[in-house]
C-alpha cells in the first residue's frame, strides 16, 4: 500500500461505501464497515485497496456466517483492522460487550491463580428471595468448560474463538408475581490470538 499511511479522502471511499455500507464515525475518526454477510465479506476481499490504508481506523463488523467462511482471509488482508462479530441479541434481555487491553473484571493478578476457582460473588440480583449467586475466576480455561449461561466467546478485537474464560459471575432472582427469573451474568475472557480482553454483561428473563 506504499509509504503513505494516512487515510484516503472520503471521496475515494464512495464507490465502496455504496456496496459495502461503510459508516464513517466522523467524531471518532474511524470507519465502521458492515455488518457483512458471507457474500459481503467475499466482496470486500476483492476490493480492499483504499480500505487497507485505513489501518486501525477501520472496524469490520461481520456476521457469524462471514466469520466462519472468511475470518482468516479477512485478518490476513486487513491485519490492522478491528474485526468484530455482530453481538448476539438476547430474547427478553440485553447484552453489552466491551474489549480492552487489560482485564476489567478479573483481578490484575489473575495469571497467578488456579485455572478456575469459585469465590464469593457480589450477588447483583440477590436479596432474601434470591435463588443463587456464583462467581468463578482464575488464570483461564477453555470456554466450553466454563459453564456460563450466555456462552458467547468471540474476541471483541479480532473475532477469534481461541479464548479462555477468566471470570464469570451470575445471579438469579425469582419473581413470584411474574412467575419468572431475572438472570444477570458478567463474563470476561482473554484472546489467545491477539491478547485482548473481552467482557460482557447479559441480563435476561426466563421461566
Ligand atoms: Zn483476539
Amino acid at each position: 500500500m506504499g509509504s503513505n499511511s494516512s487515510p484516503p479522502a472520503s471521496s475515494e471511499l464512495k464507490p465502496e461505501s455504496s456496496l459495502l455500507n461503510i459508516e464513517w464515525r466522523k467524531e471518532l475518526g474511524w470507519f465502521e464497515l458492515g455488518p457483512l454477510s458471507a457474500a459481503g465479506a467475499e466482496l470486500l476481499l476483492w476490493r480492499p485497496e483504499s480500505l487497507r490504508a485505513l489501518g486501525t481506523q477501520l472496524c469490520i463488523v461481520a456476521e457469524e456466517a462471514a466469520l466462519v467462511a472468511h475470518r482468516d482471509a479477512l485478518r490476513a488482508r486487513f491485519p490492522h483492522a478491528i474485526l468484530r462479530a455482530v453481538a448476539p441479541v438476547l430474547d427478553h434481555g440485553t447484552f453489552k460487550l466491551a474489549c480492552r487491553p487489560n482485564p476489567q473484571r478479573a483481578p490484575s493478578n489473575f495469571r497467578t491463580l488456579p485455572p478456575w476457582t469459585t469465590s464469593a460473588g457480589s450477588a447483583r440480583l440477590v436479596n432474601a428471595n434470591s435463588d443463587s449467586s456464583t462467581r468463578r475466576l482464575g488464570s483461564g480455561i477453555p470456554f466450553a468448560q466454563a459453564q456460563v449461561w450466555t456462552a458467547y466467546s468471540r474476541c471483541g478485537q479480532c473475532a477469534g474463538q481461541d479464548t479462555h474464560c477468566i471470570f464469570a459471575e451470575r445471579s438469579r432472582l425469582y419473581s413470584r408475581r411474574n412467575s419468572e427469573y431475572s438472570n444477570w451474568e458478567e463474563v470476561e475472557y482473554e484472546c489467545r490470538t491477539c491478547g485482548q480482553f473481552t467482557s460482557y454483561e447479559a441480563f435476561f428473563l426466563s421461566d
